[in-house]
């Protein structure tokens, strides 16, 4: 076992935040320690760390949300940081206490915090406490009483949206936009909840039929300074998952986005959040509408990146290592647009995942454009794991011109061997709705329906 060495960061995940981390740390001059699976052995950022350790086999629950197996990774090599990614166990407060009690540190906020927000009702308490606007419909969970439920849905005004308070992954909801319906739906969503979450508390909220997916990414060190540095639209999703996110949000008044952006932080503040994390909120007429917080650093941080000229993976690593912010709000800088587009490795008619070997790959570069990842000519893309395979990013002195840089990045970019959605994201990029800006949350999903 070695000693805990404190300027030693191990990587508890995979693909592309892995090698975005091994950046991160050599910007730092951090040693920096992979774990891996068995399914990753040959993977190329492995080669980028001082150090790489297999921890088991390809599925994940065996290798990368194995606890034990990280820790021990992590006694091995004597990292004294983790730093979960996102995804696995990125959300996982039992991960966080598992690290603090093997004396190490983990890159995010405290277990407790992680699982106030976890807790989808408890996260919008607080919200409504520290003046961060909500949704439309009661912090508490709903009772069992069927008539009492159906008086707090006619209080709100259909349709209404019944979530689960432990839910993720866009499961555990269901819309709902009469009464006769609400009996049945309230019962399947919480069998729901019980069974995939583990909670069978549901809560209920105004369903928005139009809004528009706008985020605020914060950064709160351990001396009670947190900032806001910016928003981002990720309307453009399909079945929750994003596709294509932008910086900064279009048309929308910049003082309103400030105002939002101000109370995010000092909840921050309020809360004794530490590390890098993001509100989401909807946003329709003028509104914004907190849904989630999620704690962890998130795959479109990039765009943030690129306008704020920021290293948000850096500074991260940095506070979870007691550092105090290195600058104040009015050094937060925003110059011109970003935008980012996800590349998959899956069919881009059926979305079915393509794993297999990658024969050729042409990376796009230019002005203004940056592509995170992890693949080359050669790379194997295992079965196991999420089929993201890298972003494109591009950035431009206003909208129209990280558009144009973003369709001559994917007019160039090219993946041989195994399907992409690049063909996709053309035609994504050259669509009018989207090219004019601020489009809903649902217009991907019709585009693509019409598009049959
Ligand atoms: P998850 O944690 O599962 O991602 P969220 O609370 O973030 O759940 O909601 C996921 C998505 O569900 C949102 O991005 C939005 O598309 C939709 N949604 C959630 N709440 C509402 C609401 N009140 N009105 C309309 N759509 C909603």
């Amino acid at each position: 076992m070695a000693a805990i060495d404190m300027d030693c960061l191990l990587v508890a995940n995979r693909g592309e935040i892995a090698l975005r981390i091994i950046r991160a740390c050599r910007r730092l001059g951090l040693r920096v320690v992979c774990a891996h699976s068995e399914a990753d052995r040959d993977a190329a950022w492995l080669h980028l760390a001082d150090q790489a350790i297999c921890i088991g086999p390809a599925p994940a629950a065996k290798s990368y949300l194995n606890i034990p197996a990280l820790l021990a990774a992590a006694e091995a090599s004597g990292a004294g940081l983790i730093h979960p990614g996102y995804g696995f166990l990125s959300e996982r407060p039992e991960f966080a206490e598992a690290v603090e009690a093997a004396g190490r540190r983990l890159v995010g906020p405290s277990a407790s915090v992680m699982r106030m927000m976890g807790d989808k009702v408890e996260a919008k308490r607080a919200m409504i406490a520290a003046g961060v606007p909500c949704v439309p419909g009661p912090d508490s969970v709903l009772p069992d009483d069927p008539d009492a439920i159906g008086r707090i849905a006619a209080g709100i005004g259909y349709p209404v949206i019944l979530k689960a308070a432990g839910g993720g992954g866009g499961r555990g909801m269901r819309v709902v936009r009469t009464e006769s319906e609400l009996a049945d739906a309230f019962m399947v969503t919480r069998q729901e909840a019980g069974r995939f979450f583990g909670n069978a508390d549901i809560y209920i909220e105004k369903f928005l039929e139009r809004p528009r997916h706008v985020e605020i990414q914060v950064l709160a060190d351990a001396h009670g300074h947190a900032l806001w540095l910016g928003d981002r639209d990720c309307s453009m999703q399909r079945r929750h998952q994003k596709l294509i996110e932008e910086a900064p949000a279009p048309g929308i008044d910049r003082a309103l986005i400030a105002e939002i952006g101000e109370r995010c932080a000092a909840s921050c503040r309020r809360i004794g959040y530490v590390g890098a994390g993001t509100f989401e909120f909807l946003y329709e007429d003028g509104q914004f509408y907190f849904i989630e917080m999620n704690t962890r650093i998130q795959v479109e941080h990039p765009v943030t990146e690129m306008v704020t000229g920021l290293d948000i993976l850096a500074m991260q690593i940095d506070v979870a290592r007691g550092k105090p912010l290195p600058i104040t709000q009015d050094q937060v800088r925003s110059l011109g647009h970003a935008i980012e587009c996800r590349i998959n490795a899956e069919d881009p008619q059926s979305f079915a995942p393509s794993p297999g070997r990658i024969t050729a790959m042409h990376v796009p570069g230019g002005p203004g454009i940056r592509m995170d990842t992890h693949v080359g000519a050669g790379s194997e893309i295992p079965a196991s794991y999420d089929s993201m395979i890298g972003k494109i990013i591009a950035h431009g002195g206003d909208r129209d011109e990280a558009l144009a840089r973003a369709r001559t990045a994917l007019a160039e970019a090219r993946v041989e061997g195994v399907s992409t959605n690049i063909p996709l994201h053309r035609q994504m990029l050259a669509e009018p709705g989207f090219s004019a800006g601020g489009v809903s949350i649902h217009h991907l999903e019709h585009w693509l329906e019409t598009r049959k």
